[in-house]
């Protein structure tokens, strides 16, 4: 996807920090944390947003929840985490490919909006 700056981060073209990989997700940490551990998962496919996911694209999103749970192992979130998605402009989703956030590390906020 071009004008895309996640497909830029999967091509390598945008360097970041990558923390997982495989041939069809990256997790990689954000470059604003909000958290002591703040990761971005993504799927390697470009899909907009929460909003575009169907019957044919979500079966990634379980794949990306078990990466979730395996870095949150790695990081030592054994007292919890948060994952979360934005969608569209309401959602305050500022990049327009899909992407969870790993957030941790630290006691969070519990207001959900
Ligand atoms: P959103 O606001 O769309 O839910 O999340 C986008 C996230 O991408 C933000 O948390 C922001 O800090 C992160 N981000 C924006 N640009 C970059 C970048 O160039 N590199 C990395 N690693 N993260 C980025
Ligand atoms: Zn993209």
């Amino acid at each position: 996807m071009d004008n895309c700056l996640f497909c830029d981060i999967i091509s390598g073209k945008i360097p970041s920090t990558k923390v997982y990989e495989d041939e069809e997700i990256l997790a990689f940490k954000d470059i604003n944390p909000m958290a002591p551990v703040h990761i971005l998962i993504i799927p390697k496919n470009h899909i907009d947003g929460a909003d575009k996911l169907n019957d044919d694209n979500s079966a990634i999103v379980s794949k990306i929840f078990s990466v979730a749970a395996r870095l949150a192992e790695e990081y030592h979130l054994d007292k919890g985490f948060r994952i979360v998605t934005n969608s569209g402009d309401d959602g305050g989703q500022t990049v327009r490919h899909l992407h969870f956030h790993l957030l941790g590390g630290a006691k969070l906020n519990t207001t959900l909006c």
